[in-house]
């Protein structure tokens, strides 16, 4: 079993680009997610919330640093 610190973790959402419906390659790290679409370049936080209908994703592109 590997110890591993870091809190990064990747993973893809199919067609999880809100602009051009392309696969989203997602980071997960200790600060946050962070989406950047390879297609069309769109950037922004994907935030994945749990409903009673199942997973919700929803985008917060406007965050400031
Ligand atoms: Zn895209």
């Amino acid at each position: 079993m590997t110890e591993v610190h870091s809190q990064t973790r990747e993973y893809t959402l199919p067609e999880g680009c809100p602009v051009c419906e392309s696969d989203l390659p997602v980071r997960v790290t200790a600060t946050g997610p962070n989406a950047v679409c390879t297609h069309c370049g769109w950037m922004g936080r994907p935030f994945i919330t749990v409903t009673h209908n199942g997973l919700r994703v929803s985008y917060d592109d406007t965050a400031r640093a």
